[in-house]
């Protein structure tokens, strides 16, 4: 099955909100064996909206659209396809008597606004979606060759909710049981560069037991995906597992994790088997070490906490840094990171202490330590090692690469817990 999803508002066009609907809906769908073969954007016009589903419903009769639903003037969704599928919009007091009840089960206070009322405006024989995450009813509308709209809110949280309730039950019955997914597996990969990492699988580099596969750099390292197209669930499972345990010894401990993995939660995971606690001491990245790790439920049984340790009189006040080693090294040294990793874990009673200290940018470089350099140490119960980088980018990505990078330096060390 083939699918067009078309995403409507002006703020999408201005590029103020990132479409996330139409990946999210592309994703979902695919998971589901509906293939998305095109995805466009207009704004809120009634003539750009009608002339978009008219075309996508020529090319594949099968189409999503979102936004545009809500009760105010810019919503123009349902007048401008109703008006191409030639129906007149009929008010529908069961929906009214439902957004009313909405409107008293949230606490507003006296009657629903009248513009409301627009909301309860449905096509002519088109089909009411039940929307349990927001007000705006989604609407499917068919015509008598099967061709077929389905208008669900702009909100990602109500149209994410409706396309689990009301769309992928819909689209698979049409489909019958027959039915081939497109189906992903990503290894995720610390410390190593994407071209060692294509020497590295040699004749799998470009494709493994038949699938592509795709390299993708971000600030949280290298993902490896593969994808398979045209299977059914099953197959592509067992497809995915073979062509995985084939990577996975190749790769070997470059690997953090698959799919969704963060780095912090298998730092966490590892220290809670050893029953390690840690603390963080953080020059360059402010706090942002801290961040990660504390935004995972749970963290309060490993780490004990931190120090911003950004002026020096804090290294040496709170860390117990050496003033001399700061003088004779620079704060963004080898020597003062692994001072200040060994000073928060034996301040904090710690078993782990990672520390970071960097040049962020954008000034404050020389030619002897540039912009982006940065000093990751950590102690592992009076065992430290320190190692350095020069992470490419602005002062935002540094500091996330030098927060993933202590990460990694820790999973290393712990090893396979
Ligand atoms: P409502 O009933 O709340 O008015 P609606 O269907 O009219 O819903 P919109 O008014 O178009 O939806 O959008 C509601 C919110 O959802 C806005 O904040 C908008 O920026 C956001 N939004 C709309 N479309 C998308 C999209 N494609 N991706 C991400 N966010 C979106
Ligand atoms: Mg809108």
């Amino acid at each position: 099955m083939k699918i067009e999803i078309i995403t409507i508002g002006d703020e999408l066009l201005l590029g103020f909100t990132t479409d996330t609907n139409a990946a999210y809906l592309a994703r979902e769908l695919a998971g589901h064996g509906v293939e998305v073969v095109r995805r466009a954007t207009v704004g809120d016009d009634a003539e750009a909206i009608a002339a978009a589903v008219r075309e996508a419903l020529d090319r594949t009769g099968a189409v999503i659209t979102t936004g545009g639903l809500g009760p105010t003037a810019d919503d123009l969704t349902k007048p401008a396809i109703a008006a191409l599928f030639g129906r007149r919009l009929e008010m529908r007091e069961d929906i009214v008597a439902m957004i009313e009840e909405r409107f008293r089960q949230y606490g507003f206070k006296g009657q629903m606004p009248v513009s409301n009322r627009q909301q309860a405006l449905v096509p002519e024989g088109a089909r009411v979606l039940e929307n349990r995450h927001g007000s705006a009813p989604g609407i499917w509308i068919e015509d008598e060759r099967n061709r077929w709209v389905a208008m669900l809110p702009g909100v990602p949280r109500e149209m994410r909710g409706m396309t689990l309730d009301v769309i992928i039950p819909e689209v698979e019955a049409r489909m019958g049981s027959v039915r081939e997914v497109v189906c992903s597996r990503t290894l995720r990969c610390m410390g190593i560069s994407e071209s060692h990492l294509a020497d590295l699988l040699g004749d799998r580099a470009r494709a493994v037991r038949g699938l592509p596969v795709a390299y993708l750099p971000s600030l949280a390292g290298i993902d490896l995906r593969l994808t398979t197209r045209g299977m059914s669930a099953a197959d592509a499972t067992t497809l995915l597992d073979a062509a995985i345990q084939e990577l996975r010894p190749i790769i070997g401990e470059h690997i953090y994790g698959e799919d969704e993995t963060d780095l912090a939660g298998v730092v966490l995971q590892r220290s809670r088997a050893r029953g390690f606690r840690i603390a963080v001491a953080e020059s360059c990245t402010g706090g942002m070490l801290g961040a990660r790790l504390t935004a995972i439920p749970g963290s309060s049984e490993v780490v004990l906490g931190g120090i911003i340790a950004y002026d020096d009189v804090v290294k040496v006040n709170l860390l117990g840094v050496d003033p001399a080693t700061i003088r004779a090294h620079g704060a963004v040294s080898e020597q003062t990171a692994r001072e200040m990793a060994a000073g928060v874990r034996d301040r904090m009673e710690a078993d782990i202490g990672i520390a970071i200290t960097g040049i962020a940018g954008p000034g404050g470089g020389t030619p002897a330590k540039p912009v982006g350099l940065v000093w990751i140490a950590v102690d592992v119960d009076g065992q430290v090692r320190a190692s350095h980088r020069v992470y490419p980018g602005n002062r935002e990505e540094i500091r996330q690469r030098a927060s993933q990078g202590a990460l990694d330096l820790v999973r290393r060390m712990l090893g396979n817990a």
